[in-house]
């Protein structure tokens, strides 16, 4: 008791206010529960036994060769040193050249940020923007990270349920929205026409004159089965973009992503990274640059869309037939949220099935199933869920 009470009058009331991710604990402890039935462990392992993990976020494709060959020239052209902190300018060009290309929006160089990851871009822009006691609203179910950032930065999430409600939550507090599409949690997709009534209600007249920031965190842009991708910033100017390539390339491990903002902006959050991280690794800014402009992306992405479409379509259509689960069909990302009183607890203690809570993005009875494993896993996977159903008392 001694040693909690010790613990936290040393670490600052900050990240005392900071919640674990609770999608790492869970697959944290997905990887444990397999590793002890592995027989490296002295157990035998048993299909029975392997776990099934549908807690991970990421593309179970390998990053393009395009891409890697890029990162090896790199480094054998000595690309070993400090670059500016915002990012190499051909990266910073290639970046304004797909923002024109694919989202229509105008940016320059001293406009993009390059970042460790989307993640970073996104703690940079909060960080940039919001002082204590600022409102952020946030549409629920929510990606983890949000309202943490939020806090971290001081300011206050308010949670609202979907982009229809937003408007009616704005009061002289509000700085900025989070907003996120395709989702993550739920796979949806904004319309067009959504965000531009989102965007004309952040028009209109309030107590406080100051205008309304959206971070627009789009990293999910090119996983999209049905509909289109809009981006806000085409009709708000006050628009802080957030994209990467973890998601689209197939590059979580690399680190990288970036935001596009007003110069305004981007040159707060080129002075905070300044003084935290500095630049992305060197190798990985030329590869990203391969990454925008080299052929065989297309296709990559082409393939990988197809494959999470197939799985997508199936576990829908299994979920949906299954006593005591519903679900939505999400139109992009890879997640599915299955609406349903089975804890996450219970589902991997007893069927060796891996899946968050929904309570982690804000959806109490909803558990997140992620796409990114093999078909044959996901097959499993479903059958096993179903046998639990069918033998359990939930
Ligand atoms: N935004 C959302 C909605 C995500 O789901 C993730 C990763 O899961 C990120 C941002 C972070 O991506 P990155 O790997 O580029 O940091």
């Amino acid at each position: 008791m001694a040693l909690v009470i010790h613990y936290f009058m040393n670490i600052s009331r900050r990240a005392q206010n900071i919640s674990p991710s609770a999608t790492l604990a869970i697959s944290a402890r997905a990887k444990k529960m397999q590793e002890e039935t592995t027989p490296s462990f002295g157990h035998p392992s048993k299909e029975g036994n392997r776990v099934i993990n549908f807690t991970v976020g990421e593309p179970d494709f390998d990053t393009p060769d395009y891409i890697i060959e890029a990162a090896k020239r790199a480094l054998d052209a000595g690309h070993t040193k400090y670059t500016a902190c915002a990012g190499i300018l051909p990266l910073r060009k290639a970046i304004c050249e797909k923002l024109k290309r694919d989202n229509g929006l105008d940016y320059a160089p001293n406009q993009i940020v390059v970042s460790t990851g989307a993640k970073q871009a996104l703690a940079n822009a909060i960080l940039a923007i919001v002082n204590p006691g600022d409102e952020v609203i946030i549409p629920v179910p929510y990606w983890v990270t949000y309202p943490e950032l939020v806090k971290f930065a001081g300011g206050m999430p308010v949670f609202v349920e979907g982009i229809s409600s937003i408007k009616k939550s704005i009061t002289s507090k509000t700085k900025a929205i989070i907003i996120n599409s395709p989702n993550n949690p739920t796979g949806a997709v904004y319309t067009e026409t959504e965000l531009r009534a989102l965007a004309t209600s952040l028009r209109a007249p309030r107590s406080n004159p100051d205008p309304i920031y959206v971070i627009s965190d789009e990293v999910y842009e090119k996983l999209i089965y049905r509909g289109k991708h809009f981006s806000i910033a085409t009709c708000h100017d006050n628009t802080i973009v957030i994209n990467g390539f973890s998601k689209s390339h197939a590059m979580t491990g690399w680190r990288i992503g970036y935001s596009a903002s007003s110069v305004e902006v981007a040159t707060a959050i080129d002075n905070i990274q300044s003084h935290t991280t500095s630049n992305v690794n060197t190798i990985m800014q030329h590869a990203a640059v391969e990454a925008l402009q080299g052929s065989g992306g297309e296709k990559f992405l082409k393939d990988m869309l197809a494959e999470f479409d197939k799985r997508r379509k199936y576990m829908v259509e299994r979920i949906n037939k299954m006593p005591k689960l519903s679900c939505n069909t999400p139109d992009g990302a890879f997640y599915i949220m299955v609406k349903t009183n089975v804890n996450a607890e219970q589902l991997l203690e007893h069927a060796r099935i891996a899946t968050v809570p929904g309570e982690a993005f804000g959806a109490p009875g909803y558990l997140r199933f992620c796409y990114t494993v093999s078909m044959d896993d996901i097959k499993e996977g479903m059958n096993r869920l179903e046998k639990f159903l069918n033998t359990s008392s939930v």
